[in-house]
């Protein structure tokens, strides 16, 4: 059985990940959606927050399993079996970026995780999370970038932090 893993903060996910996690569910027998831990970042939601919204948006999808992780993506996938990680791209600032990490996870795999790269949908190629996240923040129209119970979930986020 070939699983995969597609990480990211996903914080939170928009159609641009759907779409990724569609097409790469399609490609794999399994695949783990996992929420990586980031100390380094403070997210707008927590990490339950973000799993749950995952597993609510990907319902439909039968063998997309979601969950979290704090520590290397390799150590993930070394205790799962897993030897291929997904990633997408939208446009040549991501590659210099992505194919830094690709190389940085086989180097410390051993040659174990290879990286598998998914181009954007042109429809999403503009699309990211923080884009998201800003426009929300300001009561900004997001119902074409993210699931409709996800643009509830932002107007709540940003009305309880200006209260
Ligand atoms: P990270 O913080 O790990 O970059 P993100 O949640 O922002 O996590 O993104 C996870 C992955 O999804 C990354 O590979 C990113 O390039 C990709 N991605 C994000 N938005 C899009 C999009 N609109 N189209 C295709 N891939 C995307």
């Amino acid at each position: 059985m070939k699983t995969a893993v597609y990480p990211g903060s996903f914080d939170p996910v928009t159609f641009g990940h759907l779409d990724i996690i569609r097409r790469a569910a399609a490609m794999f027998d399994r695949l783990n959606v996992t929420v990586m831990i980031n100390t380094a970042k403070t997210p707008l939601f927590l990490t339950e927050e973000r799993v749950k919204i995952l597993q609510d948006a990907t319902s439909q999808i039968p063998n997309v399993t979601v969950d979290s992780y704090h520590g290397l993506l390799i150590d993930y996938c070394r205790d799962k079996g897993i030897h291929i990680a997904i990633r997408g791209l939208r446009a040549i600032t991501d590659f210099e970026y992505e194919l830094q990490i690709a190389q940085t996870n086989k180097e410390l795999s051993h040659g174990d995780l290879d990286t598998v790269f998914l181009t954007t949908d042109l429809r999403y190629s503009y699309l990211s999370s923080s884009t998201v996240r800003e426009i929300a923040s300001f009561g900004g129209d997001v119902s074409a970038l993210v699931p409709d119970f996800v643009e509830k979930m932002l107007y709540s986020k940003y009305r309880k932090e200006e209260n």
